[in-house]
């Protein structure tokens, strides 16, 4: 086996060396059928079988908690952004959302083409530095959710706690941290993710919903966008993206081999800490340009003082086998993503390279 390379890419992203050794040892002929998971009827008694473990084995990740369903859908984290409000924002109602940078940004833009929009917390004003302080948001009657992006995946923030709504449903954008840290999925209403940075492969996108709020969406809305068809057909409307079940389901198994969410959350502390120290101790030769009380453990956003060395920098890096290390392009500078799948060893050696560059350069 050759060296893997060292993946830092923010999505799609590092998957476990042992999923992907997995999914090619039962390639060809899965569970003695004579065919892979690609070749077979969604409609049969063996992809059920993935299909309904992935929902039962994501649940009790997640704890059990009662009255949620699972709903793996196409179309990315970007048609949520759509396919939300159309579903649950009727006539007379608002929906709220913070805006915490980059993607709650395109969430709200789709949420206005479809019906009243307020936002009700911005960070806008430190450049998405830090997320939004909440502490005096007052949703009105009328308010049918509050949206937040748990995690903004190239600004490199994360909440740290989730408001409390009361009875109106939190609705939360978990792509890039969903499954990364414990939380109560008790406060939310409904949550949803692109598998492609923690869940597996692209192609499935996961909506965790009380079922209450996506048993009865409005009538006029397309059959494919509305909950209730996916819902009233657990997910097997129309032909799912099968292999990317089956490697979310491959996924949660490995979660589960980590200690679940709460053996996960400490691991995932650990990287982090290893690289947000090695910026702290740099002496300002590096920087993090997040607020620390609202920095991500899985984007870790970083600068150095010029340009030219961040180029520099991701030069050296890439030759030395680390990949994906350069920020979005919207904000410039650089970025690893340290998702689930992200062994430590990885963040140990990038910590050490840090160390390196800054001796040579510094
Ligand atoms: C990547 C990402 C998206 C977009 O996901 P797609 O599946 O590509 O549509 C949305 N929100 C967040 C927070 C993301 O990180």
């Amino acid at each position: 086996m050759n060296k893997r390379a060292y993946n830092f890419n923010a999505g799609p992203a590092a998957l476990p060396l042992q999923v992907l050794e997995r999914a090619q040892a039962e390639f060809v002929d899965f569970r003695s059928t004579g065919m892979s998971i690609m070749e077979m009827s969604h409609r049969g008694k063996v992809y059920e079988e993935v299909h309904n473990e992935a929902e039962s084995r994501l649940l009790s990740l997640l704890g059990n908690v009662k009255g949620y369903k699972v709903l793996f859908l196409q179309g990315g984290a970007s048609t949520q952004f759509a396919m939300l409000p159309m579903n649950l924002l009727s006539e007379g109602k608002v929906a709220s959302y913070v805006n915490s940078g980059s993607w709650a940004d395109k969430a709200i833009k789709e949420a206005k083409l479809i019906g009243k929009t307020n936002v009700v917390a911005s960070s806008e004003a430190n450049k998405f530095m830090s997320i939004p302080d909440l502490s005096n948001v007052q949703l009105s009657d009328e308010t049918a959710y509050l949206h937040v992006t748990s995690n903004e995946t190239i600004e490199g923030t994360q909440y740290q706690q989730f408001p409390d709504t009361g009875n109106i449903p939190l609705i939360g954008d978990m792509s890039s941290d969903i499954l990364s840290r414990q939380f109560d999925l008790n406060q939310f209403g409904l949550i949803y993710a692109g598998a492609q940075k923690n869940l597996g492969p692209s192609g499935v996108t996961v909506v965790i919903a009380r079922e209450e709020l996506i048993n009865d969406s409005p009538k006029n809305i397309p059959t494919m966008l509305r909950y209730n068809t996916h819902f009233s057909n657990n997910s097997l409307y129309n032909t799912p993206p099968a292999f990317s079940v089956y490697m979310v389901n491959e996924v949660l198994k490995w979660v589960e081999e980590q200690g679940g969410l709460e053996g996960i959350e400490k691991i995932n502390r650990k990287k982090a800490e290893l690289i947000y120290d090695t910026i702290d101790n740099s002496g300002g030769f590096y920087r993090g340009p997040v607020e620390v009380g609202s920095r991500s453990i899985m984007n870790i956003t970083f600068r150095l003082t010029s340009e030219e060395l961040e180029n520099q920098f991701i030069k050296e890096s890439e030759q030395e086998g680390f990949v994906g290390l350069k920020g979005h392009r919207s904000v410039g500078g650089l970025r690893a993503s340290i998702y689930n799948a992200v062994p430590y060893e990885s963040c140990k050696a990038l910590a050490d390279f840090m160390s390196h560059f800054q001796k040579t350069h510094g």
